[in-house]
């Protein structure tokens, strides 16, 4: 694949300003999703803000542009009003090759009389946060009829927002016939969700590489079969890691290490196929939102992991594939952050070490579990407490709410709230473990949107 932007069938005044631009080659995500996003494709691409992915669809979508129609022909949501103040201005600038481009920001926090100014001359391209661009549908001051390309920017931060349902009601306004651009920077199962109710035969991207990432340390022991469990513990001993997966290749495997370190007082939860989709959605917040140290996985359960930068992953024993293990240990080290990998494996497995090494075109190296010291501490809780409330999605909850109701009646500090997930029939919220009862309380006593909610502590 080219990393050209002349082996694209861009115009050439494109081409001249990309290289005005000072864009002289194609960044990774660009070389995928390009030529698809050209052809009319929907895709699903992996890819972070710094990636270059404002240009990845960016190029592509303004080489449909009918500038001599005004009606709105491409719109771009985004979570926040600083990503669509950015996207704008990147789009504005990849335009210049054309004249008579008009692109216009909507989003909240700034008043509507412009914006619907703005609206009123006609605008190609617009770029906005769901609940204005709600707003400007029901004031029918923006016609989506016409609509040729939607891309859901950071949609993983959309969905994460709580804004499904309103991205749901701005496509309905939307020829069915369009195409759609998803950006994510992780591929939860909601983001799966929404794909496929939105999508048409997406075409899925990654960039993530098989080679070593330097930022990822990698650290491999041998042990003897029967030692894999103290070999597991003597590694968190001497690495008092605050959260990390740890991956085995069976579910009966996962149980017995969850079991093991619960029993030597390890926070760690344990998630795999077995499981209902209640406790499995409640084990996966729950280690989001440090309300759990260790997460004792299979490689399918983690799908469903929505993090984006692990301190450290445990292969507790090498996979059967090797770029399954590239895969896992690429949870750690990301957004430029270092990460710890971790594995354990036996000398019959030793083919897998020597399958990974290869794979990865660089020397890995090993040592027995022996040289790690033999210390006995006590490993602290997480700093996080989940509080489960009794009201979801279907009785209206949105995040706010909830912050509002222990901000207010409860009178918590707002700095002792963690991370909230609204669910359809019941919400999470994690709450500073010192804080934890008196939130519990608070939120008993008060009232969200009107309502009385049960409040469960989540162990
Ligand atoms: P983004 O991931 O879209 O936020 O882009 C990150 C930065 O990379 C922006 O400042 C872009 O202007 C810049 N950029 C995007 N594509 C290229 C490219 N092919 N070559 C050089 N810089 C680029």
């Amino acid at each position: 694949m080219s990393d050209n932007f002349a082996s694209l069938d861009l115009p050439p005044g494109q081409l001249a300003n990309l290289q005005q631009l000072g864009y002289e080659k194609m960044t990774p995500i660009q070389q995928q999703s390009l030529p698809l996003v050209l052809a009319g494709s929907d895709i699903i691409a992996k890819a972070k803000t710094g990636s270059g992915k404002t240009a990845a669809f960016g190029i592509g979508l303004l080489t449909k542009i009918n500038p001599r129609d005004f009606g709105t022909q491409t719109m771009v949501i985004c979570p926040t009003r600083e990503l669509s103040t950015q996207v704008a201005t990147e789009i504005r600038r990849l335009a210049r090759y054309q004249q008579n481009i008009k692109v216009v920001v909507l989003c909240g926090g700034q008043s509507i009389g412009p914006q619907i100014g703005s609206l009123e001359h006609g605008a190609h391209i617009v770029v906005g946060t769901p609940g204005r661009i709600k707003d400007h549908l029901r004031k029918k001051t923006l016609s989506l009829s016409r609509l040729g390309i939607l891309v859901l920017d950071e949609a993983d931060r959309m969905l994460d927002m709580g804004f499904y349902s309103d991205i749901e009601t701005i496509i309905h306004e939307m020829p069915d016939d369009r195409q759609t651009l998803l950006f994510s920077a992780t591929y939860p199962d909601k983001i799966k969700t929404l794909s496929s109710s939105f999508q048409r035969s997406p075409v899925e991207i990654s960039v993530e590489s098989v080679r070593g990432n330097e930022k990822i340390h990698q650290q491999l022991f041998i042990c003897d079969k029967r030692e894999r469990l103290a070999g597991l513990q003597r590694l968190l001993m001497n690495y008092p890691i605050e959260s990390a997966v740890i991956f085995c290749n069976t579910i009966k495997l996962v149980k017995e290490v969850c079991d093991y370190l619960v029993d030597i007082g390890i926070s760690a939860k344990a998630i795999h196929g077995d499981l209902e989709q209640r406790d499995r959605d409640q084990v996966l917040i729950q280690f989001a939102n440090h309300s759990c140290s260790l997460l004792v996985a299979t490689d399918v359960a983690a799908r469903g992991l929505d993090i984006e930068d692990l301190p450290a992953v445990i292969n507790f024993e090498l996979p059967r594939e090797a770029d399954v293990y590239i895969h896992r240990i690429g949870r750690t080290g990301r957004a430029g952050k270092e990460g710890l990998a971790f594995s354990l494996f036996t000398d019959s497995e030793k083919y897998r070490f020597d399958a990974i090494s290869t794979l990865q075109e660089n020397k890995l190296n090993f040592e027995s579990i022996g040289v790690l010291k033999d210390i006995d501490r006590q490993l602290a809780a997480p700093p996080m407490v989940t509080l489960c409330i009794s009201g979801g999605r279907k009785d209206k909850f949105r995040p706010g709410d909830i912050v509002g109701a222990l901000t207010g009646e409860a009178g918590m500090d707002g700095s002792v709230i963690g991370k909230i997930s609204v669910l359809d029939f019941v919400s999470y919220v994690a709450i500073e473990r010192h804080a934890a009862n008196d939130a519990l309380r608070g939120l008993e006593q008060g009232k969200i949107k009107g309502r009385k909610v049960k409040i469960r502590k989540l162990r």
